[in-house]
This record gives structure tokens, C-alpha cells and sequence, in this order.
């Protein structure tokens, strides 16, 4: 019985978060090197973290629990971007692991990749919280200001001068319009192309939904899989 109810569950868990369910069993071709990686790059982020891991340059860095810097394969052509660290990330120290980040692992895989093979990082690297008294309470998660954005958005720079990406996937409402310092909504600004300068280094960056949202609309995954493979045609192209 317990185990008819499990196999129910797993279903149900793959009908709705599935990758299949996600890229309606498409997959795009173009898959980012990942097998060398290469030493000047990952010492010169050690450096960057060394540098930051400590700073309290806005009031999120008093609040944090941990300094959230980014994970991954530092010579990734493609680095996704979130907003900010939540209550899972701030405890873990590491961006996009809660519900909304095994998402973005599905929608990862769904793309042929994994996520040792992307960079992911966010443009505020500390937990903006609604209470920043209470780190430990679950639901005390809010968007990073404007400012907040943009005061912390020089260590995103950096992480970019350094990876070099292609392509910047900024994920949700908030990291677009942080990245972009653009007004209009998500709806809007996905499915364009932007270009972006950094350091004399140019990329494209890509706005599609938080995975946060699709958990909240699950409408919205095919959309963002739209986005996707929009992702993996400009890292396709010369
Ligand atoms: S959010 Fe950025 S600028 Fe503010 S304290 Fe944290 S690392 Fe420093």
C-alpha cells in the first residue's frame, strides 16, 4: 500500500515538475564544454570570494547567515542569475537549492546540461529578508531593492569579467530588472535578446521566469522552455 502511494507520489511529482513534462520530451543539441576547467579561472574567483566573503557594505550583509557568492563550472558559456538568496540559501550558502533551484535543475537537465556544467550566481549575494532579526524563519524572504542590486552588482561584474559567459540567463522579474535596470515586466522583456557589456567582454542576456514562478504557474514552464531554447540557439551560433 505504502509503496502503491509512493509510486503515486513519484508520478504525480514527475507530471508536474518532470522533465519531460517540462520540455515535452524536447531537447535542444549545443551543449557548453565543461570538461576542462580552467585553473586561472577558478583561482581568480577563489580571490573574488576570498575578497567579498566578508563584506557588510549594505545592511544584508549584517542579516546574512552565509555570503552567497555562486557555484559551478567557471569556464560555462552560459551563467544563469537570480535575484537574491532565500531562507534555503542563506542557510546552505549556495544559490538555488531549495524548491525553486531543483527546478532550475530539471529545466538544466531538460537542456542536456547539468548544473556542474552551467554557472549559477545571484546579483545580491546576501539574504534580503522582510525581518532581518529572524534569519531562521521560514517565509521572511523579499526581493532585493533596486539599491541593494546595485550596490552588490560590481561582485556579479566580476564573476562575469572573469567566466566570460555568452549568455546571461537572468531568472524572474527582479534579476532582469536588475541586470537591465529596465521597468517593464517579465512578460514583456522575455523572449528578447539583450546585449550587455562587462569589462569590454560582450554577452547576450536572456530574461525568462523565476523558477519560483513556474512552481507557482506551472502554465508558465513551457513558455520558459521557449526561452530556453532560445538560450541554447545563441550558444549554438558563432
Ligand atoms: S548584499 Fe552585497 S553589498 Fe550588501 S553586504 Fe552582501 S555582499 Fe555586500
Amino acid at each position: 500500500m505504502v509503496g502503491k502511494k509512493l509510486l503515486k507520489s513519484h508520478i504525480n511529482d514527475e507530471a508536474l515538475w518532470g522533465v519531460d513534462d517540462f520540455c515535452g520530451r524536447q531537447a535542444v543539441k549545443g551543449k557548453p564544454a565543461s570538461s576542462k576547467v580552467s585553473p586561472d579561472k577558478a583561482r581568480a574567483l577563489a580571490e573574488l570570494f576570498k575578497k567579498n566573503k566578508n563584506c557588510r557594505k549594505c545592511p544584508l550583509g549584517n542579516a546574512r547567515l552565509n555570503f552567497v557568492f555562486g557555484v559551478g563550472n567557471p569556464d560555462s558559456p552560459l551563467i544563469f542569475v537570480g535575484e537574491g538568496p532565500g531562507f534555503d540559501e542563506d542557510h546552505k550558502g549556495e544559490p538555488f537549492v531549495g524548491r525553486a533551484g531543483q527546478l532550475l535543475n530539471k529545466i538544466i537537465a531538460a537542456m542536456k546540461l547539468s548544473r556542474e556544467d552551467v554557472y549559477i550566481a545571484n546579483i545580491a549575494k546576501c539574504h534580503p529578508m522582510i525581518d532581518p532579526t529572524n534569519p531562521d524563519k521560514r517565509g521572511n524572504d523579499r526581493p532585493p531593492t533596486i539599491d541593494e542590486m546595485a550596490g552588490c552588482m560590481p561582485i556579479l561584474e566580476e564573476q562575469l569579467k572573469i567566466i566570460r559567459p555568452r549568455v546571461v540567463c537572468a531568472l524572474g522579474s527582479t534579476a532582469a530588472k536588475g541586470m537591465l535596470r529596465s521597468d517593464d515586466t517579465i512578460g514583456k522583456l522575455r523572449g528578447n535578446v539583450f546585449d550587455f557589456k562587462v569589462g569590454g567582454h560582450e554577452m547576450k542576456i536572456v530574461p525568462t521566469y523565476h523558477p519560483a514562478a513556474l512552481l507557482r504557474n506551472p502554465s508558465l514552464k513551457k513558455i520558459c522552455w521557449e526561452d530556453m531554447r532560445l538560450v541554447m540557439r545563441l550558444l549554438s551560433s558563432n
